[in-house]
């Protein structure tokens, strides 16, 4: 079975900049958001689900999910928000783990921005968080997007903890610094996991090993 590593951070921490890094290693990357995106574009296999849940009016002209009216649905209410959860997770679990099922590679990257406030853990063999400190994540995230720092402390205030996500996390890579410094953590992390990969395909199953005794 495929050896799974889980990359994981707050918004705007540096996951995307770090799975690119990892894929120019011909690491396969398989990410949540872009299956989320997929699964509620034109004909996507998320809709029936939701239109019977929330009505149709939630699918717009262009037969994608109007995202903007979804927002304001989800955004007062935390029921229809766990109900919108309930659809898509189970499809984003399925999709990521087919993708990641069958590959070239020695391990894969799954980029999962919500691993531990959804409880996914058990997906992966490995957390990998990216991490910096609060103020920079703020910083980084108002020149990509131009959210005022309250409304994106809002969002950082709903996320797991810096705290939190460091005690669940089996390996870190500081995103403090400039993104040059990206690169040599990324490289000694991909050795690491090739050989625990190695070790992982090299595991006997449980009947030879008591054989062998
Ligand atoms: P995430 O995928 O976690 O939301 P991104 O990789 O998109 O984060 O990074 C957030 C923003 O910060 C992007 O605009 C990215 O170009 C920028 N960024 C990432 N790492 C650094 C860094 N070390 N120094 C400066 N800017 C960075």
């Amino acid at each position: 079975m495929t050896y799974r590593v889980a990359l994981t951070g707050g918004i705007g921490s540096g996951k995307s900049t770090v799975a690119e890094e990892f894929a120019s290693f011909g690491v396969t990357v398989s990410d949540a958001d872009a299956i989320s995106h997929r699964l509620t574009a034109p004909g996507g296999e998320a809709l029936p689900a939701i239109a019977a849940t929330f009505g149709a009016e939630m699918i717009d002209a262009t037969g994608a999910l109007d995202r903007a009216r979804m927002r304001q649905q989800v955004f007062a209410d935390p029921a229809a928000r766990q109900r919108l959860e309930g659809i898509l997770h189970p499809l984003i679990r399925t999709d990521m783990l087919a993708e990641t099922e069958a590959i070239s590679g020695p391990y894969a990257l799954l980029v999962i921005p919500l691993l531990l406030e959804t409880g996914q853990q058990s997906l992966v063999d490995r957390v990998l968080v990216v991490d910096l400190p609060e103020a920079m994540q703020i910083a980084r995230v108002q020149a990509r997007s131009g959210l005022e720092p309250d409304q994106i402390q809002r969002i950082i205030a709903s996320q797991v903890s810096r705290a939190e996500r460091l005690a669940a996390a089996d390996d870190r890579i500081d995103n403090g610094g400039d993104p040059a410094s990206l690169w040599p953590q990324v490289e000694r992390l991909h050795q690491a996991y090739l050989k625990l990969a190695q070790l992982h395909d090299d595991r006997p199953p449980v009947h030879l090993a008591r054989q062998s005794r």
